[in-house]
């Protein structure tokens, strides 16, 4: 048949146009295997947690993106991966900043499942007591960063997953805009997941539903930063 080679292709292209809208849904809940689930109950067992750490703290798992595209470097000049959608709204939020005279820099984008776990088993040889590091890192298979969808940022001036970012204008530019770009805080001070307060950490969470509303509230001459809400999903959604 001639045409054998010309029908695969056709196949190929619509199986990619099915496929990829699934690949980069930063916004639903992720589906996880029963192997991956097993993967990361093994690794926190080796870590030490106790059975059930995680669900107690409502971590959702976050599997690993199905697809990654380089955005770019960090700020400490390693390849920035994050997941398509998210690259984009990335370099609109960036961009859309740079002209209110903010820069902001990222410094980290897609963390594999063993690099999660390779970060909290060095920070347990250096000494630190688990409950410790589990305040700022998720065990490995629970990290917003295994998606490709969540992004840390800094500005210079400020060492990165610094705290002293929140009182940065760059926080307030995104407290304000981040919303607008799909972009959302993960944890806020006081979150329900006991990790502590990140305004560093911001997770994209797909295209911005009818954000009207907000957008007035963000642009009324009353508004300041703190009236803005800038974690707008409940948090014990499924996707943290
Ligand atoms: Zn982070």
């Amino acid at each position: 048949m001639p045409n054998t080679g010309a029908h695969a292709m056709a196949w190929l292209a619509l199986a990619w146009m099915l496929w990829t809208p699934l690949a980069d849904a930063c916004g639903d809940p992720p589906p996880h295997s029963p192997q991956y689930r097993q993967r990361a109950v093994h690794a926190a067992a080796r870590l030490g947690a106790t059975p059930g750490y995680a669900l107690a703290h409502g971590w959702s798992l976050q599997p690993e993106a199905p697809s990654l595209v380089q955005a770019g470097q960090d700020v400490y000049g390693r390849p920035l991966r994050l997941a398509p959608g998210a690259a984009a709204a990335m370099q609109a939020m960036l961009e859309a900043a740079a002209r209110d005279g903010i820069t902001l820099q990222a410094v980290s984008g897609f963390r594999s499942f063993g690099y999660q776990r390779r970060l909290v088993r060095r920070k347990l040889d250096r000494g630190l007591p688990l409950a410790s590091v589990l305040h700022v890192n998720t065990l490995p298979g629970f990290s917003e960063h295994h998606s490709g969808c969540t992004l840390d940022l800094t500005t210079p001036g400020v060492p990165p997953t610094d705290a002293a970012f929140a009182d940065t204008p760059a926080f307030a530019w995104l407290a304000r805009h981040a919303r607008r770009f799909g972009f959302e805080l993960s944890y806020p001070a006081g979150n329900a997941k006991g990790i502590a307060f990140e305004p560093w950490h911001w997770r994209y969470a797909g295209p911005s539903p009818s954000d009207d509303g907000l957008l007035a509230q963000m642009s009324s001459a009353h508004a300041s930063p703190v009236d803005v809400p800038i974690h707008t999903s409940p948090i014990t959604q499924g996707y943290p």
